[in-house]
């Protein structure tokens, strides 16, 4: 009865899993290689999470010389989203996640779509039927909420199992009759499980984790004839020979479910890893991301925010591996790539993403690549972003780079960058287009008294000197000549002696050249901005307020 009950149900069906079976060849990769996948849903929204996993599972197949593919799981219509499938590619695009098969992308294993694969899924679902290890559910919306309804009141798992699985007794002439009436019906697995026995399921980051065998009759083809996610997911990478999931860890409690359906399907399941996910900190509290709340769940944030992608994706190497962040620290010239990422090494429980660690992070990214290449990058982002300073940027690029390169050599290089947002920001007062537009803006931070007679009799000695040294020693000498100590220490020890020292005359120059308290070397910053515009700003900080 079950052959000619699989006929009847799937009378369209021509393509045997023979056939499919055939066409899905062995991926001739060498030992060791890992095929992993990302597999979106479309429902409008990627978020870090995702990013997250998608960025390990590309980063391990390129590490094993293997494959890593982008398949669309777009199952449930109902959640779908348009213009998400773009969002998503988008989203792997800055981030450079790149996949060389998969959607839009194309291969041997395609299509990477599940909705253009619903005949695979049917022609598996037709084996299950006629091997007896699935069949036809004709229970109503009615009589499901019903059970539903039972179940809660009795605090029993929710589900279609035991005595719940009226129909998979049904005889064939009772299945006929349902038909015979145009009665609605999916297609439920006969879970041979028993959730009295506990199995044991290894998971590559959890370890081994116990859960009672599944006993559900799952839904594998919906009343429209598309497969559940369950069912779907299980052909897709048994077809695809995806040696490796990686996915977020709300999937363990299925997890029984999947097992089940490889062994139903007869195939070798893959190697799971389940993904702790990232929670925020608030008001010292740690939760999970929302969606609603926090914006920079949201991967679409980043490029607005102006955070740097590479500093995105060192941010989730650290996060992913405990000993990422000592081996990038101590490795200046080395990628994430030369990094040995390990499933051993990935948290088991709830992942902080905090975004004042991924500040520090980028500000060390920036701290150590070229000032060309800082400038480049901040172009592009300008250039979407803020269309003014993208011209200034354009007119005063000698001006830009020289200021990015203030102390970037040094042992200890500036770390004032964490986004390209800080770029404007640090560098404002270089511009003079930006530095004389409103003088009270500009100064806002100063308020002490200058001394004007030695500011302009520096101004009057001013040299252009190679030598920081050299430079120096003109302020000191001019300081001493001026009432000032030549150091804070023989200020200290003699205040009542002085005006002030050294210092306070530098910060004075400071303060007038750039209307900042806090800048990168000043020696440097008068070769970039100038002695003659010192003059004009120092004429600009005395016009009446
Ligand atoms: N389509 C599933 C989701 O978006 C993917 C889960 C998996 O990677 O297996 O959650």
């Amino acid at each position: 009865m079950n052959k000619e009950l699989a006929d009847l149900l799937f009378k369209d069906v021509k393509i045997t899993v023979e056939e499919i079976e055939e066409k899905y060849k062995e991926r001739n990769l060498p030992d060791g290689a890992y095929v992993t996948r990302f597999g979106p849903s479309p429902t409008g929204f990627m978020h870090v999470g995702n990013l997250y996993g998608a960025f390990i599972s590309s980063l391990l197949a390129k590490q094993t010389g293997g494959v890593f593919y982008l398949r669309i799981e777009d199952t449930d219509s109902k959640r779908e989203k348009v213009g998400a499938i773009e969002a998503i590619i988008d989203g792997l695009k800055a981030f450079d996640i790149n996949y060389t098969e998969g959607y839009g992308v194309g291969g041997d294993y395609g299509p990477y779509i599940q909705s253009e694969r619903v005949d695979i899924y049917k022609a598996y679902a037709k084996k299950l039927v006629s091997e007896g290890k699935a069949y036809p559910c004709f229970m109503t919306e009615e009589e499901l909420a019903e059970i539903r309804s039972g179940q809660e009141l009795r605090k029993e798992k929710i589900g279609i199992y035991g005595s719940y699985a009226v129909d998979r007794d049904l005889s064939f002439d009772e299945i006929k009759e349902h038909l015979a009436k145009g009665d609605s019906y999916v297609i439920r697995l006969k879970s041979p499980g028993d959730s009295h026995n506990n199995i044991i399921l290894h998971d590559l980051i959890k370890g081994d984790i116990t859960l009672p065998e599944n006993d559900i009759d799952e839904v594998i083809l919906k009343k429209d004839g598309i497969p559940t996610y369950h069912f779907a997911h299980v052909i897709d990478d048994h077809l695809m020979h995806t040696t490796h999931v990686l996915r977020g860890d709300e999937w363990v409690p299925s997890f029984p479910k999947h097992l089940q359906l490889n062994q139903v399907l007869g195939f070798k399941p893959c190697k799971y890893a389940h993904i702790a996910p990232l929670t925020k900190k608030e008001d010292g509290k740690i939760r999970k991301f929302s969606k609603r709340k926090d914006p920079e769940f949201a991967v679409s944030y980043y490029e607005e925010a102006g955070i740097p992608k590479d500093g995105v994706r060192l941010y989730l190497a650290t996060l992913a591996n405990t000993n990422f962040e000592e081996w990038y620290l101590q490795n200046k010239d080395k990628s994430i790539e030369d990094f040995k990422f390990s499933f051993k090494k990935m948290p088991t429980g709830g992942t902080l993403f905090d975004m004042e660690k991924l500040n520090n992070i980028c500000r060390t990214y920036f701290s150590r690549i070229s000032a060309e290449t800082i400038y480049n990058d901040a172009l592009d982002y300008y250039k979407k972003y803020d269309q003014d300073f993208y011209e200034l940027m354009v007119k005063d690029k000698d001006k830009l780079t020289a200021f990015l390169n203030i102390e970037r050599d040094s042992k200890r290089p500036r770390k004032d960058i964490a986004t390209y947002k800080d770029i404007k920001i640090e560098s404002s007062y270089i511009f003079n287009d930006i530095f004389y537009q409103d003088r009270n803006e500009t100064y806002k931070d100063i308020n002490e008294d200058i001394d004007f007679d030695i500011v302009n009799k520096y101004i009057e000695i001013y040299q252009d000197f190679n030598s920081e040294d050299e430079w120096y020693n003109q302020i000191k000498v001019l300081a001493e000549e001026n009432g000032y100590a030549p150091s804070v220490k023989m200020y200290k020890e003699n205040p009542t002696l002085y005006k002030g020292h050294i210092g306070d005359v530098c910060e004075m120059i400071r303060h007038l050249l750039t209307g900042r308290v806090k800048t990168p070397n000043l020696y440097q910053l008068l070769k970039i901005i100038g002695i003659e515009e010192f003059k004009k700003r120092v004429d600009f900080y005395t016009t009446e307020k």
